[in-house]
């Protein structure tokens, strides 16, 4: 079984608040609520979450500034903004304040839901496809680290598996040089590990090559990064 993600609701409106928890307990989420951006901030240097459900407007500290502030220490933690409509919605869409998503209230539950996969799918991978998981015409084990088509077996570095299951968890979707540094090397982007980031496409394309692959699995998208084709 899967284990359960970790959600913090940072909401100063109770039935908004109540009911997330709610929803969110139903869906088999593990749910944390706080009603303050003080209480918000004490918590996250307390404990470990897999999101973060951060409302805009809070007492003592914004959702604004938290978010700002938790990403200058480096904190990556996904984060979804709870907005109100008008104003607010627009300043959150032109900011890059280091949010992954937004949703404008009011939200339908099924909708933040969505959001909420989706995030997750993105910046959790291992736990989205598990340790074994398809690759095109491959079988990945990430954690004997072979790749297996038809009975040829060959080995992969975990390096190679981690950028593997970082696609294979988000078919169809671009993935930027950025996104993929952060995720699979655990730091943020530098500038020069672009380069990095090409090499290690490069051969990761050559080892599915010599391991009998006949099309690209992996696109580059000009200007945008890498994309898994299915
Ligand atoms: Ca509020």
């Amino acid at each position: 079984m899967k284990a359960r993600h970790s959600i913090l609701v940072v909401e100063d409106e109770p039935k908004i608040r109540d009911g997330l928890r709610d929803f969110l307990e139903f869906q088999e989420f593990t749910v944390t609520v706080v009603d303050d951006g003080l209480a918000a901030e004490r918590i996250v240097d307390a404990k470990r979450f897999d999101l973060i459900l951060l409302d805009l407007m809070l007492p003592n500290i914004s959702g604004e500034q938290l978010c700002r502030k938790w990403r200058q220490q480096g904190r990556t933690t996904p984060i979804i903004m709870l907005t109100a409509k008008g104003q607010e919605s627009e300043r959150i869409a032109g900011l890059d304040m280091g949010a992954d998503d937004y949703v404008t209230k009011p939200f339908s539950l099924e909708e933040l839901l969505a959001r909420i996969r989706a995030v997750l799918r993105r910046t959790d991978p291992a736990r989205c496809v598990g340790q074994t998981f398809s690759f095109g015409p491959f079988c990945v084990n990430a954690q004997s680290l072979k790749l297996t088509c038809d009975s040829a077996e060959t080995c992969i570095t975990q390096r190679q598996a981690d950028i593997l299951q970082l696609f294979a968890a988000n078919p169809g979707r671009i993935i930027s040089r950025e996104q993929l540094y952060e995720k699979v090397w655990h730091e943020s982007m530098d500038g020069i590990e672009t380069r990095t980031v090409d090499m290690h496409i490069a051969r990761l394309r050559e080892l599915l090559k010599e391991a009998g692959c006949k099309t690209e699995l992996i696109e580059t998208v000009r200007g945008a990064g890498y994309k898994y084709n299915e």
